[in-house]
């Protein structure tokens, strides 16, 4: 999605000499890839559009990934970006040509390219991961991982199980219960579960999102209440307060028996992990043929799952809703000033500049690069600014007259070192998830407000970069 915009930003003020890079077949990014029963978007679709093209045409609140696709289908359809497109075109490596200032990027069975600027927008939950089980790979029925679906793996009648509570896992249960005999869930963690405010947009609804005040006050609406949770991730807090209160409430309504109730209770602060918003998780889990497995894995064999507790659980098929590699999601070998590597540059866990900018990396810019995720908010609300930055700093090279810019060192130095020192005291900082690398580090998060974001990418200054 960040690439789209990219695109459109460009065309929009005049820029028509660049091309977007795709490895896959189709545009949507996470939206293309996540293909798994169930999948949809947890903030409201009036905040999963660009602002600058509102969609009329949203069927639900909570849009499901094919609705998702479509709109970006017409983005580029309407901005006329296909000229500008190559799909199934997968960049290899990148390095920074300090002679030249120009990025010399590899490309899969095609000739490289040459480009002033290189905007990377290949999304932090973009590489699957899987989990370290051993007996794994023995499995002898269908092994799929969420974000590598295979729609033709047959589900009817046969013995599934999904490992994961996270946030896929939730949305996937719901239908695989609906089809499987039998549905085993291997939970390690339980997680925090909030009611989704869910509803069908009805022919009242997608006309009325036709007029651009109603469109903008939904926008707005959905903007400032998604911003006020923020406050729900500060100890002592009335949203915080609420918030409990919501999810007690939830998961009573959701499972009678108080048994279960017990093993869905989290063990850590709320929010300190994705919060999960789903209606039917919970009543899913209660049915008979869906049975909640806690007991640690073991491992696996040709026929199944054994768990601690000893017992084997005879399975079909086995779907791994494990998440992403965060981590190390910049697979590609990108290389700066001096030969540097991206990737020894973050032996401990990615950083940038407010996700936009790393230090001996010029005229390179991230989209939802380190520390822009959220846990409240729509991440597009994060895309925007950072696209308007490149684009403005694109700008400022050409009008100086000079090749490149680069973000100095102790810029990144100072912001990174602020900005972890307020995740340590957050809430973020008391459990393990994919916000955090292997060193500890939050990776991921951007711990404030979103109005701060957009401030503080309003107010980046030329000082901090040096131009050459
Ligand atoms: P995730 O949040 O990282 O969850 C992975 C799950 O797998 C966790 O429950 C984890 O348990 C479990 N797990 C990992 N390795 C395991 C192992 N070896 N044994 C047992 N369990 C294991 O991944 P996700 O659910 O795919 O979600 C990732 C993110 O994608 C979300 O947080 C969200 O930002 C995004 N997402 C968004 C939407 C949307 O609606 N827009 C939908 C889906 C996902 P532990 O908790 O114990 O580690």
């Amino acid at each position: 999605m960040s690439g789209v915009c990219t695109a459109i930003e460009l065309k929009r003020a005049g820029r028509h000499n660049f091309v977007v890079l795709e490895k896959s077949a189709g545009l949507g990014g996470t939206w293309w890839s996540n293909r798994y029963p169930g999948a949809h978007v947890d903030v409201p679709a009036p905040l999963y559009c660009f602002s600058f093209e509102p969609n009329p045409r949203w069927q639900r609140r909570f849009a499901a990934a094919a609705e998702i696709q479509a709109y970006m289908a017409h983005c580029a359809d309407k901005y006329a970006l296909h000229p500008h497109l190559r799909l199934g075109c997968a960049i290899t490596a990148a390095r920074f040509d300090e002679n030249s200032g120009l990025w010399h990027i590899e490309v899969a069975g095609g000739p490289a390219l040459r480009a002033r600027f290189f905007v990377c927008s290949t999304g932090p939950l973009s590489v699957a991961r899987w989990p370290a089980i051993p007996g794994l790979e023995s499995f002898a029925g269908t092994r799929l991982h969420s974000a590598h679906w295979n729609a033709d793996v047959a589900l009817k009648g046969r013995r599934v199980a999904v490992i994961g509570s996270g946030s896929t896992a939730a949305q996937l249960v719901p239908p695989l219960a609906q089809q499987a005999a039998h549905l085993h869930v291997f939970q390690r963690t339980a997680n925090w579960v909030l009611p989704r405010m869910d509803r069908r947009y009805g022919r009242a609804d997608q006309l009325l999102a036709q007029l651009p005040p109603y469109a903008r006050a939904v926008r707005a609406f959905w903007t400032q209440l998604l911003e006020l949770g923020r406050r729900g991730f500060d100890e002592g807090t009335r949203m915080r307060k609420h918030m409990l209160r919501m999810a007690q409430a939830h998961l009573r309504r959701g499972v009678a028996d108080e048994g279960l109730r017990q093993r869905l209770r989290p063990p850590y602060a709320l929010g300190c992990k994705r919060i999960i918003y789903s209606n039917d998780y919970y009543p899913t889990l209660a049915q008979p043929q869906v049975e909640l497995v806690t007991s640690a894995i073991s491992h696996v064999t040709p026929q199944g799952i054994v768990t601690a507790d000893g017992r084997e659980h005879a399975l079909d098929v086995l779907v791994c809703a494990t998440g992403f590699d965060v981590q190390h999601a910049l697979a590609v070998p990108i290389t700066g000033r001096g030969g540097a590597l991206l990737a020894d540059a973050w032996a401990q866990g990615p950083q940038a500049h407010l996700g936009l900018s790393v230090a001996g990396f010029p005229n390179l810019f991230l989209m939802l690069g380190p520390n822009t995720a959220t846990g409240h908010t729509s991440t597009l609300l994060f895309i925007e600014p950072g696209v308007r930055w490149a684009l403005r700093a694109m700008s400022e090279v050409q009008r100086r007259g000079q090749r490149w810019l680069d973000l100095k060192p102790e810029v990144m130095q100072a912001f990174n070192d602020a900005l972890q020192a307020r995740l340590k005291t957050s809430v973020w900082a008391g459990c393990r998830s994919w916000y955090r690398a292997d060193s500890g580090r939050n990776i991921a998060i951007w711990p404030g407000f979103t109005r701060e974001y957009v401030r503080a990418v309003q107010a980046e200054r030329f000082d901090d970069f040096t131009f050459a």
